[in-house]
């Protein structure tokens, strides 16, 4: 049986990040991933993620500051460029609760931003149709970041500094002690002091041999990628990166958002959410009818024609009740971490929570207050 200082179960953004950083700080790790590394099923792959301040959270704006210069260190260590710097903006009805909160925790941390009216936001930006009565916020820092590449570069990094990977080993069962853990992935035995559960839809899937079950809820959203007539202006370095305040009174169930086009990737159009999934699915085609929102919405909200659909794909988002994280130690084993890095909006912060697991896993105490992100804000259900 192979002895490790720590197993990180997943190669999603929070375990890859996570192998990183264990392994950056000498630990002797190994990470082992059900499928291949960078595959579609899970939450992480892809051209494009929104990294941002804008949250209507001061505990978000706080924590997207150290994502930011996390990525910038790790992009100087691997000498790869990750992130984009292409501005970003929020529009919505004046007055709308989710927007106004989110100017207040920008000022409260002195992020600057620029707020204009319809008319003015419409002049600064011509790739977009605005409603009269909308405000646009606009946050020059905001950036794009090349999620598989991200993601692959942690665990190149992790693998240099001689962490064990290994695809396509899917964990069947997990047993724990107070000092060490047992793991079996396609039939080999695997020990360690210390665990990291970073499986993503699948948490509860590995949490249940050890007796846990997390209020996760695995959703189905989709990502379409779009051509535009005028295409230059929607690449990346042209057009920013926007999440649209609009719900149920503008028709939409979840927010609409869009990224720019990156290496031809054509212009990312989704909207925040979608119903209940099994993650065991295997179905993953596109709903059409959620394609033709995504058009109807073009069509009102931005000014270049679209020109075709260039591909659109089910993935998944993990939700949580209040959609925050849950980072925290399994209530009977301090020696197992669980990041359930979730609710859509967790890949700017994952190699910072990356960080923060290790830190946890080792006994250090991050610098970061995690206290919104433990287990004791839910009544858990006693799974025994
Ligand atoms: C379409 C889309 C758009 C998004 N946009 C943004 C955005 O703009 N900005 C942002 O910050 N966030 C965004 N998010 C959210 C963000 O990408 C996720 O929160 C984050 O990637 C989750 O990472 P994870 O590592 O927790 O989970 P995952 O990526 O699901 O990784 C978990 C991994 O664990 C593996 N695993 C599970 N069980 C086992 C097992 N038993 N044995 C071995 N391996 C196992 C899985 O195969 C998987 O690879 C988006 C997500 C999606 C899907």
């Amino acid at each position: 049986m192979s002895q490790y200082d720590l197993i990180v179960i997943g190669a999603g953004a929070a375990g890859s990040a996570a192998a990183y950083h264990a392994a950056d700080r000498g630990l002797k790790v190994l990470l082992l991933e059900q499928f291949e590394f960078d595959h579609g099923k899970g939450s992480s792959h892809g051209a494009s993620r929104i990294i941002r301040f804008s949250y209507n959270r001061e505990i978000y704006v706080r924590m997207a500051a150290l994502a930011f210069s996390g990525w910038r260190s790790l992009e100087e260590v691997s000498g790869q460029t990750l992130m984009h710097r292409t501005g970003g903006i929020n529009f919505g009805p004046r007055g709308e609760p989710h927007f106004e909160a989110m100017i207040d925790g920008l000022a409260a941390q002195q992020i600057p931003f620029e707020l204009m009216d319809a008319k003015e936001g419409a002049k600064r930006f011509p790739q977009f149709r605005f409603d009269n009565d909308f405000e646009v916020l606009y946050q020059a820092d905001a950036a794009l970041l090349e999620a598989s590449k991200c993601v692959l570069t942690h665990l190149r990094l992790a693998e240099q500094s001689g962490a064990s990977l290994i695809q396509n080993a899917a964990v069947t069962s997990v047993s724990a002690s107070e000092s060490s853990v047992t793991v079996i992935a396609s039939g080999s035995t695997y020990s360690a002091d210390r665990l990291i559960v970073a499986a993503g839809a699948w948490s509860n899937h590995v949490l249940r041999h050890l007796n846990l079950q997390l209020p996760l809820q695995p959703v189905r959203c989709q990502e379409n990628y779009f051509e535009f007539e005028h295409l230059q202006a929607y690449e990346m370095g042209s057009f920013p990166v926007f999440i649209a305040h609009l719900l149920s009174d503008y028709g939409y169930p979840y927010m609409p958002y869009g990224l720019p086009s990156v290496n031809g990737s054509g212009v990312k159009l989704s909207l925040h959410g979608g119903p209940p999934i099994n993650p065991e699915s295997p179905d993953r085609t596109a709903d059409q009818a959620l394609v033709s929102t995504m058009m109807a919405f073009a069509a009102r909200y931005l000014t270049s024609p679209v020109i075709k659909l260039l591909s659109s794909r089910a993935c998944l988002y993990t939700m949580t009740p209040d959609e925050d994280f849950i980072i925290d130690y399994h209530p009977e084993y301090h020696n197992v971490v669980i990041g359930a890095c979730c609710s859509g909006h967790a890949f700017k912060f994952s190699n910072l929570i990356g960080g923060f697991l290790v830190d946890m896993a080792t006994e250090q105490l991050p610098k970061f207050d995690l206290d919104p992100f433990t287990l004791d804000r839910f009544s858990l259900p006693d799974s025994r």
